[in-house]
């Protein structure tokens, strides 16, 4: 299957795995990947986010419910909600959450947005899980045609010791672990490279405060909300 695929599969298996009930995609673009999640029957809450509103908007009538829906209703309840804004600053209604995804995201960042980005994700939204992927630059020489980076929108990409130093930096200084994996394998003989798509997976050291959370963090709202659906 294509990359994206795959990382999408990656999610989608962890999901099934840890089975948690709120879920962000930060990124989101398309809305590809909540779309697929609202299938996964643990997830009662899922929001998107992205800083284009156009792209968001594109397919955004996916996530609404469907006549079959209605129809046969199914014990559990589903809230979607897409907002506009960006990783760069924080927004109450992103507290609370069990899993945080960041799918080729960060190297779409500017440096004082990357800067900012630990402090919102760890620091503020603090989920029991985040998941970071971004692209492998070891794996580039392998890839047609690419010559600096994979895309022209990129502000950087990193070898896998240069994610892993910012990641486990990150993780130490916001308490979590973090473990490194990826998708796209190399090809036999060239395996030295790693993963065509390097990930990170961290898991909160320290339990939730609370559900009363989002009140100990008071701060003002930030992002646009653009969709929401109700099931
Ligand atoms: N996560 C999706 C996927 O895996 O297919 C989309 C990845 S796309 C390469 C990167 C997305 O990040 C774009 O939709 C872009 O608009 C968004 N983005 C860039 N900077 C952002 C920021 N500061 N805050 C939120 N989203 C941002």
């Amino acid at each position: 299957p294509p990359l994206y695929k795959q990382r999408y599969q990656f999610i989608k298996d962890l999901v099934a795995k840890y089975k948690p009930k709120k879920v962000a995609d930060l990124g989101c673009a398309d809305c590809t990947l909540l779309w697929m999640l609202k299938f996964c029957s643990c997830i009662e809450v899922l929001a998107g986010l992205d800083i284009c509103a156009s792209i968001m908007k594109e397919k955004m009538h996916r996530l609404s419910p469907l006549p079959g829906d209605y129809l046969q209703p199914t014990e559990r309840s589903l809230t979607v909600t897409l907002h506009h804004g960006s990783v760069a600053h924080k927004d109450p209604c992103m507290l609370g959450f069990d899993l945080v995804t960041c799918i080729e995201l960060i190297e779409h960042l500017e440096q004082s947005e990357l800067k900012k980005f630990p402090e919102v994700v760890f620091g503020f939204m603090s989920p029991s899980m985040v998941v970071i992927s971004t692209p492998n630059s070891e794996f580039n020489p392998l890839l047609p045609g690419v010559t600096l980076f994979r895309h022209s929108d990129h502000k950087f990409e990193w070898t896998r010791a240069q994610f892993q130093s910012w990641a486990l930096e990150t993780a130490r200084h916001y308490d979590y672990s973090v473990e490194f994996t990826g998708v796209g394998h190399p090809p036999k003989g060239m395996e030295n490279v790693g993963f065509c798509t390097q990930i990170g997976v961290f898991v909160r050291k320290y339990p939730q405060a609370s559900e009363s959370a989002q009140f100990e963090k008071p701060t003002k709202a930030a992002y646009k909300t653009v969709f929401k659906a109700v099931y």
